[in-house]
């Protein structure tokens, strides 16, 4: 990153935000979502945000664009746009069981919960799970007053995530950043085999590994990868709900205006 021109990096960064606010705002203005169907428009628009929500995020905080960190947002990032892709494939439907999925998990959490609070001492409650439960509790009664339906602890699409890209057309996304970022999401074999051990120097040891915390440079290819999960996103969002857009989208903004010199990922994912 261009340690010697910090202006120029923090306007870039400044720049490559607002062009991930103004792509979800011009989205959300033009988006006409039919009337009644509430569930639809909150589950499209509060992916959406979520997504530009991880985009933001990781670009404002240099410091996690490592190996470490950067995947784990990364792996969030293709699942948000997997879960909004499949969405859209049949929006009315599979948003309200997005929510229903959602409301369910948040009851079940509130059982927890309660059942702790009960175990407390009668004459010595936890103030802080029983100020939980009611913040908690309340947000869920608003939904359900809203729904009306029964709560379900099932699964809420009956797919795996394999099976939701290929039926959403992601299913390079799935293969070539979901599968890898998963290692390191879930802290398996195949990341901290290369990242947290390394070999042994002594001879006498039988080359066996040790345990290290490397300090890793940061790369602005996490970034851009970034920037092309939330613009595709995007691009999804204007194909799906026909909306003319624009405003360049954020992996436009990244290439035309970044510090960092040549980039060297071809790959389309
Ligand atoms: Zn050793």
């Amino acid at each position: 990153m261009g340690g010697d021109e910090p202006d120029r990096f923090d306007a870039f960064i400044l720049g490559y935000c607002d062009a991930v606010k103004a792509g979800l705002r011009e989205r959300w203005n033009k988006y006409r979502p039919e009337i009644y169907n509430n569930e639809t428009s909150e589950a499209i628009g509060g992916l959406a945000a979520r997504q530009a929500t991880l985009a933001i995020e990781i670009a404002t905080n240099p410091g996690i664009w490592n190996g470490h960190i950067a995947p784990l947002i990364l792996r969030c990032m293709t699942d948000t746009h997997i879960t909004l892709a499949w969405i859209l494939g049949a929006p009315l439907e599979r948003s309200r069981e997005y929510i229903r999925f959602g409301l369910g998990q948040e009851k079940l959490f509130l059982e927890y919960l309660e059942n702790e609070a009960d175990e407390a001492p009668a004459d010595e409650p936890d103030e802080r799970i029983e100020k939980m439960i009611e913040v908690r509790k309340s947000w869920l009664d608003s939904q359900l007053m809203e729904w009306a339906i029964e709560v379900n602890v099932g699964s809420w699409s009956g797919k795996s995530t394999r099976e939701m890209a290929a039926e959403a057309g992601c299913e390079g996304l799935y293969k070539f950043a979901y599968v890898p970022f998963s290692g390191p999401t879930h802290s398996m074999w195949q990341h901290v085999g290369v990242y947290n051990v390394i070999h042994c120097e002594n001879p006498l040891h039988k080359n066996h590994r040790i345990p290290v915390v490397p300090d890793l440079r940061t790369d602005p290819d996490f970034l851009y990868r970034s920037a092309k999960y939330v613009s595709r996103t995007y691009d999804l969002l204007s194909e799906k709900l026909k909306l003319q857009c624009e405003l360049p989208l954020p992996v436009a903004f990244f290439v035309d205006n970044h510090p960092f010199g040549p980039a060297n990922d071809e790959t389309d994912d």
